[in-house]
């Protein structure tokens, strides 16, 4: 059903207009027919404040959470060296626990970077999170994943895998094996794109410059233009990736990426942490989007995204969870809390206003999952993307007229708030589940096949293997090509 209407008492339109008084939004055939005033006293059915979904510009759709699974909070690279722990189960529940639960957090619209539990089996693993996707009623841009290069650290393996006791060496060298050439890879990709729905949008998804030749980097830039397809990648995500770009693009790693011809408005970037302003100018100039993981960077210790230099360059942002909510709940309102605290400017430094924020969150951020396609505001025409937030707990202490709800939103609001949701037209929350699938059910499903599946953890050889990536990053050998530490080594 997607016709119908939604009562509201306050409305948020969208990033450059003020909040507005009561009223009714109508729907029809997915889209924003009309908005009516109402006279107050009105009792929303659905909510106090209407405005449009949140979209999470960066995400991997994993059910299980990581921390779960035994891959703790660390640094990037030491916390993937853990991610292979996590438990085969079927994708479809994975993609559906994820994508619910987001539901429930306000989100619409999303990025999913797919990580592939079999590589070998990426298309079906697509369909079963294009049939998620469908299911939940989200719309999920889709991420089809090429990576390989650099397949166990960024600079010669050959430190990291000494580092290793004899047994877990060999089982470490060997992994990258299971990986299709990115040739193969690409054709899959090309396979993931026949899938394609109004809730399944399949991109590009290079995983990270450091993971991608040069040659299929400037592959995937031919087709994407060619096709008009999107691409999203991992961009300096940490500070080892940063150094690793600068040791081995002396011109510059953003240099190298234009020269290829991969920076334009069809490529969306996630984290962008260690970017420089001279790169945020050229992104920007480019019409390249970022995706900030506020929460991610600080649980993986990434750092800070520079924001005040996006903005400076006029370089657009959205907000990515990136899977790692700041308390592990997937807790969207929080995110854009950390977000606003994070990056508004101390002081009187007016880095981000509430209208910047708002674009950004809801706008750009939408841009950077979808491209352009006229969403993010409640105005007639739109997509009937919408999220209808309660005001019973966040005004439950105020006294009238002294603070507006839309400021009460970015100081108090929770997933805890979420009254309703709304992907082009069809409501797909209700009183706090989702209705278009059944979220405990398959979250109690997926929890028992990664509790009867997950082999027991080795610790012994989990801490070697965080050890062995500790000391290869301290010692700075992702900086060393493998021809110079070679010449070292025999001088
Ligand atoms: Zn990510």
């Amino acid at each position: 059903m997607t016709n119908g209407s939604i009562p509201f008492a306050h409305l948020l339109r969208g990033p450059d207009t003020a909040a507005q008084g009561a009223g009714v939004v109508h729907l029809s055939g997915g889209q924003i027919a009309q908005i009516t005033p109402a006279p107050l006293p009105s009792a929303p059915a659905a909510g106090d404040i209407l405005m449009p979904a949140l979209c999470n510009a960066h995400d991997h759709g994993r059910g299980l959470r990581t921390v779960a699974f035994g891959a703790q909070d660390d640094t990037l690279e030491v916390w993937l060296s853990a991610l292979s722990l996590e438990p085969k189960v079927d994708p479809y529940l994975r993609a559906a626990a994820a994508f619910g639960r987001l539901a429930l957090s306000g989100v619409g619209v999303l990025n999913h970077c797919h990580n592939a539990q079999d590589p070998q089996a990426l298309v079906d693993e697509a369909c079963a999170v294009a049939r998620a996707a469908a299911d939940v009623g989200l719309r999920v841009a889709f991420a089809a994943p090429v990576l390989g290069h650099n397949p166990l650290s960024y600079g010669d393996p050959g430190p990291l895998l000494d580092a290793l006791p004899e047994g877990l060496r060999t089982e470490v060298a060997n992994r990258p094996r299971a990986l299709p050439s990115m040739a193969a890879q690409l054709d899959a990709a090309e396979e993931v794109f026949t899938l394609a729905s109004p809730h399944f949008l399949p991109q590009y998804g290079p995983v990270g410059p450091q993971w991608v030749d040069a040659d299929t980097l400037g592959e995937i830039a031919a087709r994407s233009a060619r096709h008009d397809r999107r691409v999203h990648m991992h961009l300096l995500e940490t500070r080892a990736q940063r150094e690793w770009a600068d040791s081995t693009y002396p011109d510059g790693l953003i240099a190298h990426l234009d020269a290829l011809g991969l920076l334009s408005p069809r490529l969306t970037v996630a984290h962008g942490t260690w970017l420089r302003p001279d790169e945020c100018a050229l992104l920007a100039a480019r019409g390249v989007m970022v995706s900030v993981n506020t929460s991610s960077n600080l649980r993986l210790r990434s750092g800070i995204a520079p924001v005040a230099d996006f903005v400076a360059a006029g370089l657009r942002f959205g907000m990515g969870l990136d899977g790692m909510a700041f308390d592990d709940d997937e807790d969207a309102l929080r995110e854009l809390r950390m977000l606003w605290h994070l990056q508004r400017g101390f002081g009187l430094n007016d880095v981000l206003t509430p209208q910047s924020l708002w674009r950004a969150v809801l706008s750009d951020g939408r841009a950077a999952i979808l491209g352009e396609d006229g969403g993010g505001t409640v105005i007639p025409g739109a997509p009937a993307d919408l999220l209808a937030l309660s005001t019973d707990r966040i005004m439950a202490d105020t006294i009238a007229d002294r603070c507006h709800p839309s400021e009460l939103l970015l100081t108090r609001a929770t997933k805890a708030d979420v009254a309703g949701l709304w992907v082009a037209g069809r409501r797909i929350v209700a009183d706090g589940r989702c209705l278009g699938i059944d979220l405990p059910e398959i979250e109690a499903e997926l929890l028992a096949q990664a509790r009867a599946g997950a082999a027991p953890m080795d610790t012994a050889a989990q801490g070697a293997r965080a050890e062995a990536m500790r000391g290869y990053l301290h010692a700075g050998c992702h900086c060393v090509p493998p021809p110079t530490r070679n010449k070292r080594a025999a001088e």
